[in-house]
């Protein structure tokens, strides 16, 4: 049974000077267990999608379609019904500065937060359970009685997955958790995210601007560009034979995972994003495509099937299809 299923979902924010088509038509299918990576630079819309489906985003954003967790509907859920839902059935993991840890409280008690308030342990058990968990991301127990601004990047970003872990959720989403951290620390976290949702098996959903990250981590990528999916598919098969310009741009601007030059300048992908609110006509990435047609101007093509469980939307996958 698949853990979450998403069919056509769109985000919208209504801002003062307009709509801005964060999110366009997303659907996709996280098996129990498995990994899949969200690849797509910076504007893409990844945050947004994650937010989506914990409905956490703020109150002018408009969600529409369907998103299924473990079955059940998380637009039609009552609140109540979804604040037991997140941590417990499924938690995010934010790119450590932004939504960091609470910088007056003891980390113990912030990692014992979430299983106080779902009422999962009570303060001795909670204290046991921190321990435990501290262990789990490879920092000692003493660590509990620590201020967020006595550890390190690293060691925060494993507070914050402990945290994650806390009330054994049966998905974890994480948004780019190793993209504030240098390379050596990065590569770390990285294996312990792998090894933890391996172990557990707690199904991942991981975000990030570097496809070989994702690639190292995930069995499946889904590529974002302007808000849609542009390709789907193994992780491997996407990262060293993608079928969608884009992917394939994104691949070459990423060869090793946290390669610090590529991250400042991605390599043979020029040009910006569009800005959602002016998107071009036709396939959106076309004004940056060294492989665009007349056609791609005007034509905006559906995703395509590129092979095995396998999907593409250009029209350069679709010609190769038709003519096999
Ligand atoms: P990513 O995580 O891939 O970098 P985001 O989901 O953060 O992308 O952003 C997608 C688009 O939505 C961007 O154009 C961004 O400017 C816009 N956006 C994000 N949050 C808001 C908001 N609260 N109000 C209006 N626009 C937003
Ligand atoms: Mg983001």
């Amino acid at each position: 049974m698949s853990v979450l299923e998403l069919d056509d979902v769109s985000v919208t924010y209504r801002i003062a000077s307009g709509e801005v088509p964060a999110v366009r038509g997303v659907s996709l299918t996280l098996d129990s267990g498995a990994a899949l990576g969200v690849a797509g630079e910076s504007g893409s819309g990844k945050s947004t999608l994650a937010m989506a489906l914990l409905r956490l985003l703020p109150r002018d954003a408009r969600v529409d379609g369907r998103i299924l967790l473990d079955g059940e509907d998380v637009l039609t859920m009552k609140w109540g019904r979804m604040r037991a839902v997140r941590w417990a059935e499924a938690s995010i993991v934010f790119q450590g500065a932004q939504h960091g840890l609470n910088p007056v409280r003891k980390i113990g008690d912030q990692i014992a937060e979430p299983l106080l308030v779902h009422g999962l342990a009570r303060p001795e058990a909670a204290r046991k359970r921190v321990a435990e968990l501290l262990d789990q991301v490879g920092l000692p127990a003493w660590r509990a009685r620590s201020y967020p601004h006595e550890l390190s990047g690293g060691q925060r970003q494993r507070v914050m997955i402990a945290m994650a872990l806390a009330c054994s959720p049966r998905l974890i989403i994480a948004d780019e958790p190793t993209t504030a951290l240098d390379v050596m620390v990065q590569a770390q976290v990285l294996t312990l995210i792998k090894d933890l949702v391996a172990e557990h098996g707690i199904s991942l959903i991981m975000i990030s601007h570097d496809l070989s990250v994702l690639a190292d981590v995930c069995d499946r990528l889904a590529v974002m560009y302007a808000g849609r999916i542009v390709e789907q598919g193994p992780s491997g098969e996407v990262f060293h034979d993608a079928r969608h310009p884009y992917s394939k741009a994104l691949a070459a601007a990423f060869p090793t995972v946290g390669d610090p030059a590529a991250r400042l300048a991605p390599r043979g992908l020029g040009g910006d994003p569009p800005d959602p609110m002016r998107l071009p006509t036709g396939c959106s990435f076309h004004p940056r495509c060294p492989v665009a047609l007349d056609e791609c101007a005007t034509l905006d093509v559906e995703l395509w099937s590129a092979g095995e469980r396998r999907t593409a939307a250009c029209v350069h996958v679709r010609a190769k299809e038709e003519a096999s």
